[in-house]
This record gives structure tokens, sequence and C-alpha cells, in this order.
């Protein structure tokens, strides 16, 4: 086999949920493409990382070009309550559900000493900068997936909110414990709808 489907297969077989099997096909697949559509997936490679950028506020994807993503700006969505969720796909997926109305503030991760993540890796500073910053109350609903390392989240945050002064402004919520078998992007769309509906005060 040449050099160059070698190392197509051995790229491909280093993603996620792909068997070597499915990387060599794939990889013949590509060789046998239309040469516009590999131009435009090689492109689309090229400038994924320079395309995207976060939200200055909640740190959700955005393109590069802008500054806030379309629902901190939007004033349909209401400002008094915080869905925090751990990563960009959980707010998706509650996004999709359709039924929430606020807005979101993206963690990218939840705290874990064993898998290396510390709490000044993750994105705690703004959202204490946007609590402290809102005048009124709001509610903060934490989203995130239900296991030891979400535990530690909520523990910090609701500690810190203590500590700064900030927790008779803030009530923080849960979903409902319908989740606690499986992760938020595996929930169906009325468990999580209920989740949401009948979260609970912690
Ligand atoms: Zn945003």
């Amino acid at each position: 086999m040449p050099e160059s489907l070698k190392k197509l297969i051995s790229i491909i077989n280093f993603l996620p949920w792909v068997w070597e099997k499915s990387a060599t096909k794939l990889a013949f697949f590509l060789l046998n493409a239309n040469k516009n559509y590999l131009e435009n997936f090689a492109k689309s490679l090229i400038h994924l990382h320079g395309s995207i950028a976060k939200c200055e506020i909640c740190w959700s994807l955005i393109d590069t070009w802008k500054h806030i993503c379309e629902i901190c700006s939007s004033q349909e969505r209401q400002k008094d309550i915080i869905c925090v969720v751990e990563e960009y796909l959980d707010m998706v997926t509650i996004e999709n559900s359709k039924i929430f109305k606020g807005r979101y503030h993206i963690l990218w991760g939840a705290i874990s000493p064993i898998n290396g993540v510390f709490i000044w890796d993750l994105n705690f500073e703004s959202l204490f900068q946007r609590i402290s910053e809102f005048e009124g109350a709001l509610e903060l609903i934490m989203a995130t997936n239900p296991n030891i390392e979400w535990e530690a989240t909520v523990q910090y945050i609701l500690s810190e909110l203590e500590k700064r002064g900030l927790k008779k402004f803030v009530k923080v919520t849960r979903l409902s414990r319908w989740l606690s078998s499986g992760y938020l992007e595996y929930a169906d769309n009325i468990t999580l709808i209920n989740s949401i509906k009948e979260r609970k005060e912690i």
C-alpha cells in the first residue's frame, strides 16, 4: 500500500468512534471522491480553528467576526436564568429541546483532578463576574452531567457564591434526577424537557 494512503488511514483511525476497518473504507472513499469535495474538505479542516471563537459572555462557539453569540445578544431570552453546562454540545442538546428560554454559561469541562482538570482550567471566573454584574436575583440551573465531577463542580460553585457574598442573589437548581443513568446528550427529548421543568433547588 502506498505510504500516503497508509498515513491517511492512520490519521482517520485516530478519530474517536472509527474502527480500523472503517478507517480503511473511509480512506478509499476519499481516494475516489471528486476533486471539489476533497478541496472543500481540506479547506474546512485547515480553517477550522481560525474561523471559530468563543462568545465573550457565555463562551459558546461563534464565528470569529462576532463577539457575542446569538443567544446572549437576543432580547427575547431571559437574562435572569443561566443554564450552566459542561460542554458546548450539552447546550446544543438543551437548545434542540426548545424548552429553555434563558441563557447559558459553558464551563468547558468539570472539575476532575484525576484527569488533570483543575478549577483554573475551567470557565468559572467569567460566571462569577456575570453574576456579580447582574442587577437583581437570578437562577443558575446546573445542567452538567450527573457524576462525581458534576458534584465537585456544583459544590465549588456553591462555595464560591457563598464566599463572594453572591449566594443571596442566586437560586441554584439542578435537573431532576431523571438523567442520572446517562449523560445529557443521550437523554431523549421528553425526559430532558421534564427534567428541566421539574428542576429542584439545591
Ligand atoms: Zn453567548
